[in-house]
């Protein structure tokens, strides 16, 4: 691997499990990564829950000011400013919008045959703002039901293609195991590598974006136009590997 200028990572099932923390191993090499080059996390999650779940560890590095989080799917950038973590653009959907989509969500799958007598656990309609989010098992739903709910992966394919024939004026993408994601239309990952190239002056061919959905449909797949150099991962473990390829690219 060539040492990037620039390490991004992708949240759910890269850094950490779907809707869990990164684990001490991997937030420690985010911190060694931090004291080499930026680092960008991009998720699909919303801000709030970075924050509570693990962001006071990262912020608390001598180099965390050139730290970038991404939430909803690059539809919001944060930066710290003097220990304080600030909104730098915001392109959230309306009340109404957000209503729509969570409208269209609940007829669809109630219709979708091959969605039902599936049991969930906790809220499967998640509103993050800028982003509305379903997870069909819950987001409570414990590794062995995510894994095992869909294996060959043909009912979430069918519950995304359904939404995104009813919903062509959003960008409809497959994030984590078990999500669809829905933000406003060209809203998603791509908008924030190209506005973090930018912001950092480094051309986006010698930034690393690191994820687990880089398959077409994917929502880190986005980010493939931009002439990124990506890493596809299978979860977190394999991630931690990446980090120290880039760790020992970067020091040699
Ligand atoms: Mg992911």
């Amino acid at each position: 691997m060539q040492c990037p200028r620039a390490a991004l990572f992708d949240l759910d099932d890269t850094l950490a499990e779907s809707f869990r923390t990164p684990s001490p191993e991997v937030l420690d090499g985010l911190k060694k990564t931090l004291d080499l080059m930026p680092v960008a996390i991009m998720t699909g999650t919303g801000f709030q829950k970075i924050e509570e779940r693990f962001l006071p560890v990262l912020a608390a590095h001598p180099r965390s000011d050139r730290l970038y989080i991404f939430p909803a799917s690059s539809g919001q950038a944060y930066v710290q400013k003097n220990g304080v973590w600030e909104q730098v653009y915001d392109l959230a959907l309306t009340e109404e919008e957000r209503a729509h989509i969570k409208a269209v969500m609940t007829e669809t799958v109630s219709a979708l045959k091959e969605l039902q007598d599936i049991p969930h656990y906790g809220e499967q309609i998640v509103d993050r703002g800028a982003q509305v989010a379903y997870t069909h098992v819950g987001v409570d739903a414990p590794t062995d039901v995510k894994a095992s709910w869909d294996r060959d992966g043909s009912k979430r394919a069918s519950l995304w293609s359904t939404l995104k024939n009813k919903l062509p004026e959003f960008e409809v993408l497959m994030g984590g195991v078990t999500t669809i994601d829905i933000t406003r239309k060209g809203v998603n990952k791509s908008h924030g590598v190209k506005w973090l190239s930018e912001h950092l002056g480094i051309p986006i061919g010698e930034m690393l974006y690191v994820g687990d959905a880089l398959y077409p449909g994917g929502n880190d797949a986005v980010v493939i136009p931009t002439g990124i150099e990506t890493r596809s991962v299978s979860g977190p473990p394999e991630t931690l590997q990446v980090i120290e390829e880039i760790l020992a690219a970067c020091s040699a």
